[in-house]
């Protein structure tokens, strides 16, 4: 596969993932030059477009190149001046094609099948049905399918004003309408649509004024009976600093969770993706993909482009040996000892019990020594995030890489903090 059509493809994954802002202002503008080994060389037109993409974008790029090349892979970024920005009015249609976010093509199991009967519901009578449709559940499970789904049926038909965008983008749209002294404008676009669609809403944590906003906003749409959906990586319980009287409105519809899909629905998925792309994927493999993949369907969507591509450079039909040579590398076993060796020497330094280190609690003494921990899962054993995720009480991927991040960060200005971190790392090394 040549590296542009490698790049589409990761940039088709990334859609839905991140903001249509993102998407057309810093993705758009990176060029691929080469592949070496797992990490992906690319070049962007200026200095503040590599800032900017490293900033906003460097998790998900990132995630999604591991899912596609295997733990570790990374996109490496230089300056070229000479390449021209792309147009600045980049539109969706920009993208490359893509399976749309249908109802059509979305596949129904257990655990998924309160969250599609709730979309259809409010597809069906907006406003009406669940008000809001609160979806929630760990990273490519589906909610950003089922959200942009609900969005794009309701714009069929009857004329409706419809707006789906992330939370993200809801925030950045508001920056915008302050500094530009827009803001009763933006309130005006806002509060006057008919279906609000907030993915990844879990965004707004910790962002007071960003909340206050939205709560306007929320109660002025549901007074008027205007529908709203909503998508999180948490249910409103467990968001952290969520303001009281949001987690009660947000509570106050339907509150759907989706759970990793089950064996029947990991296989039924593998099937349906595979007819839709015309690819010949043999009952026997799509059971040992479905046997082995088995955290979300974004991995399995991984590992079936990993399949396609292989077959496509060797020219060759899949059988159940290639597809276990070619899966390997990504299907190596967790390291759950060592993460918990990790665990335990963090948890020992400060005197606290495991269970506090890994649970859900939010709590100041609990930060900093899970930053720690997660910190050198991440660069002592080079664990995935996803396999963080999984020892730190499932949580989510994308707070995992938040939490690396902001360690990282600190380990940069913080020489206390660093020498704190290597003293532990090396401990770990020696051990
Ligand atoms: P989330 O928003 O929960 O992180 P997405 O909605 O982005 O996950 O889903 C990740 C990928 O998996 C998308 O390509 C989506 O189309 C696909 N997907 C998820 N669930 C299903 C399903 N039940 N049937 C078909 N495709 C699915
Ligand atoms: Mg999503």
């Amino acid at each position: 596969m040549d590296i542009q059509t490698f790049w589409n493809e990761t940039v088709r994954k990334l859609e839905g993932r991140i903001s249509d802002n993102d998407f057309g202002c810093w993705l758009q503008s990176i060029q691929p030059i080469e592949l070496h080994e797992r990490s992906l060389r690319a070049e962007v037109p200026s200095a503040m477009h590599r800032d900017q993409i490293c900033a906003r974008l460097r998790p998900e790029i990132a995630a999604v190149l591991e899912e596609q090349l295997g733990p570790g892979a990374d996109l490496v970024l230089s300056v070229n001046k000479s390449r021209q920005p792309p147009a600045a009015e980049a539109k969706p249609s920009a993208r490359p094609q893509g399976e749309a976010y249908t109802f059509e093509n979305f596949v129904v199991g257990r655990s998924n099948q309160l969250a599609y009967s709730g979309a259809c519901e409010v597809a069906a009578r907006p406003g009406s049905a669940h008000n809001p449709l609160f979806l929630h559940g760990g990273v490519g499970l589906g909610k950003t399918h089922l959200a942009s789904a609900v969005a794009s049926h309701l714009a069929r038909g009857v004329r409706r004003r419809i707006l789906c965008l992330s939370a993200e983008s809801f925030a950045n749209d508001l920056i915008r309408a302050f500094v530009t002294n827009a803001t009763e404008a933006f309130r005006a676009r806002i509060r006057h649509l008919d279906v609000l669609v907030v993915d990844d809403i879990q965004f707004l944590a910790g962002k007071e004024r960003m909340q206050e906003e939205f709560f306007h906003t929320f109660n002025a749409l549901y007074a008027a009976g205007k529908q709203i959906m909503l998508a999180s990586d948490q249910p409103p319980r467990d968001i952290p600093n969520l303001e009281d009287r949001l987690r009660n409105r947000f509570e106050s519809g339907l509150i759907a969770r989706i759970q990793s899909p089950e064996s029947t629905l990991r296989l039924a998925i593998l099937l349906r993706k595979a007819a839709a792309i015309g690819f010949d994927l043999p009952k026997d493999v799509a059971q040992w993909v479905a046997a082995k993949v088995v955290s979300s369907v974004r991995e399995l969507e991984g590992a079936l482009h990993r399949l396609v591509a292989a077959c496509r450079s060797a020219g060759r039909a899949l059988d159940l040996d290639f597809a276990m040579a070619v899966l390997r590398p990504i299907l190596r076993t967790p390291p759950p000892k060592t993460l918990e060796q990790i665990q335990r020497l963090v948890a020992d330094n400060f005197s606290m019990r495991l269970e506090d280190l890994v649970c859900h609690r939010q709590q100041n003494r609990l930060r900093v020594p899970r930053q720690i921990a997660m910190y050198l899962a991440r660069h002592s054993i080079g664990a995935t995030y996803a396999e963080i995720a999984a020892a730190f009480g499932g949580r989510d991927h994308s707070t995992i890489i938040h939490t690396v991040r902001i360690a990282e960060e600190r380990r940069q200005r913080d020489s206390e903090f660093a020498r704190l971190v290597d003293d532990l790392g090396e401990r770990f090394a020696s051990a």
